[in-house]
């Protein structure tokens, strides 16, 4: 049975119940790597892995449970709360490391932050680098790989990776950032998955070939193909309405333009990168 895999999700929110429901009626085995953003969504996360199993047993859903970047501005209103998400994250890893694919969605966003009122950013940076350091360290302790979400903050990033030398390889999501940055996650050894609608948007652009091809093409050249997954990042957006229906393999067609291969090689190389990723223990 074809395969339809998704790197990078979050279609288990129940927004997004008439987009998966979409994919479900499709005639493809249908694997997705569903990512928590708080404890709040994570029980969503484990009814679905539940009822995919009864009701599609072809298909699964695997769980990443983390605590987004963007859940800053909720844990730095209390002193307690890093310590309550703490426990709360090694209570649900205590339960499920053994079966979950990750820690995440987890990670730092500065273009967040500068959307935030002036007087609290310096505060909510510090938590954003507090947050993830603690979820990185629980991640190399349950020796479970990272799921990663980084924008304009790549530097920083790479030191608190570079302190947790025993973290499985992990996974930076929506990579849209400078090819030196990739890089230097390449030599890092973690997979990644460049931000679809992005892509797809320069991609569809009238001056692609100009412009959008250079650039996407020096980040293809800083990731060898061995190390991409494809994800479409479906999920509610920051009002909570759902994202626009977007699919993993529409990333396939301009990678192969970048990668000088066929959308097919591409489909096949990040089903087998997925499986390496997932499988790595
Ligand atoms: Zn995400």
């Amino acid at each position: 049975m074809p395969v339809y895999a998704d790197a990078h999700c979050h279609l288990h929110h129940p927004s997004m119940r008439s987009q998966l429901e979409t994919l479900l009626a499709d005639k493809k085995k249908v694997h997705l790597v569903c990512a928590g953003i708080s404890s709040r969504d994570w029980p969503q996360l484990l009814k679905l892995q539940r009822d995919m199993q009864s009701k599609h047993p072809h298909s699964c859903i695997e769980c990443c449970f983390g605590i987004h970047p963007w859940e800053a501005a909720n844990i730095s209103a209390s002193p307690d709360a890093l310590a309550e998400a703490e426990a709360r994250l090694e209570s649900v890893l205590r339960d499920q490391a053994p079966s979950a694919a990750a820690v995440g969605e987890i990670g730092l966003d500065r273009a967040w932050l500068a959307r935030q009122t002036p007087p609290c950013r310096e505060q909510l940076w510090d938590t954003q680098k507090q947050l993830l350091a603690m979820q990185l360290s629980a991640a190399q302790r349950w020796q479970l790989p990272a799921v990663l979400h980084c924008v304009k903050a790549h530097g920083t990033m790479q030191e608190m990776l570079r302190k947790v030398p025993t973290l499985p390889p992990s996974f930076l999501h929506g990579f849209y950032g400078p090819p030196e940055a990739l890089r230097i996650y390449a030599d890092l050894k973690l997979y990644v998955s460049f931000s679809t609608a992005q892509l797809l948007k320069d991609w569809h652009s009238l001056d692609w070939q100009e412009r959008g091809k250079p650039r996407w093409q020096t980040s293809a050249d800083a990731l060898p193909l061995n190390r991409i997954l494809l994800e479409s990042d479906s999920g509610p957006q920051a009002d909570g309405s759902p994202s626009p229906p977007r699919r993993a393999d529409q990333a396939a067609m301009p990678l192969a333009e970048l990668y000088r291969c066929s959308a097919d090689d591409i489909l096949e190389q990040a089903g087998l990168n997925l499986a390496s990723w997932l499988h790595r223990r």
